[in-house]
């Protein structure tokens, strides 16, 4: 068994344990593998240990490594789902549009405007996350938690995008308890979305059903407070390396 077959077995182990300990269904969290920093061949050696679902954070590396995985002669594409979860501006749209399935990092309406232009005919409509600064000045990124509603409005009303819900990186810390809070921030967000849903603000969308939240480090924490997808890199592929 490789190293990343035994790394997934033990990260699917951890998040069943998790959602023992929430009283939640193992099958309402997915988990995303964070391929970033790592070559075409990891993503085979992770499906091959049956995962499907792959995140990353920097464009031309991800397209490229997409379009390995999609080449013909190689068995490694069987059905893989790719999402998007970095920084994203303005001159990437176009091939995000184009090679992803989801994208989590939308923080405002004139990229997610793009997006929805730019999605090919073809393609379903591309599945998109608010992602949320739950961390008030500690984090960069991120649309602040009280212009949510008017992004998450705006951005349902794109014809080529699918508005699926929310996503938060809360500043790194050891204390499980504020980790806890950034998590309960994002999910009672999501609650006050759906709930103007039903009540003043018929376009908003669908239900909202993602909450796209928990790395590592902290992916209990995140399962306790709701969380539907967690995006995990280090603990299945390794510490990646910058150099
Ligand atoms: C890199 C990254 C992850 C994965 O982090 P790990 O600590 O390696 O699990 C998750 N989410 C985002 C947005 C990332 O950029």
């Amino acid at each position: 068994m490789t190293s990343i077959d035994a790394n997934l077995q033990a990260v699917r182990e951890r998040i069943a344990a998790a959602c023992a300990a929430a009283g939640r269904d193992v099958a309402s969290v997915t988990l995303l593998a964070v391929s970033k920093n790592w070559p075409a061949d990891a993503v085979r050696a992770a499906v091959a240990a049956g995962q499907r679902a792959f995140a990353e954070s920097y464009v031309q590396e991800a397209v490229a490594k997409i379009a390995s995985l999609n080449d013909p002669g190689d068995r490694g594409d069987c059905g893989l789902e790719w999402h998007f979860i970095g920084p994203l501006q303005s001159n990437k749209t176009r091939t995000v549009a184009e090679s992803f399935d989801w994208v989590h990092s939308v923080e405002r309406l004139k990229i997610a405007e793009r997006l929805s232009a730019q999605r090919p005919a073809g393609m379903a409509p591309l599945n998109i996350c608010i992602q949320i600064n739950v961390s008030g000045e500690e984090s960069k990124s991120g649309c602040a938690p009280e212009a949510a509603p008017a992004l998450a409005q705006a951005v349902a009303a794109l014809p080529r995008l699918r508005l699926r819900g929310l996503m938060a990186i809360p500043e790194p810390t050891t204390d499980v308890a504020l980790a806890r809070r950034r998590f309960a921030t994002l999910s009672q967000l999501l609650g006050n979305l759906n709930n103007l849903n039903t009540t003043n603000l018929p376009h908003v969308v669908p239900a909202l059903d993602t909450l796209s939240m928990g790395m590592s480090h902290d992916l209990e924490a995140a399962i306790m407070e709701g969380a539907t997808i967690v995006r995990v890199g280090t603990a299945i592929f390794g510490e990646r390396d910058y150099a």
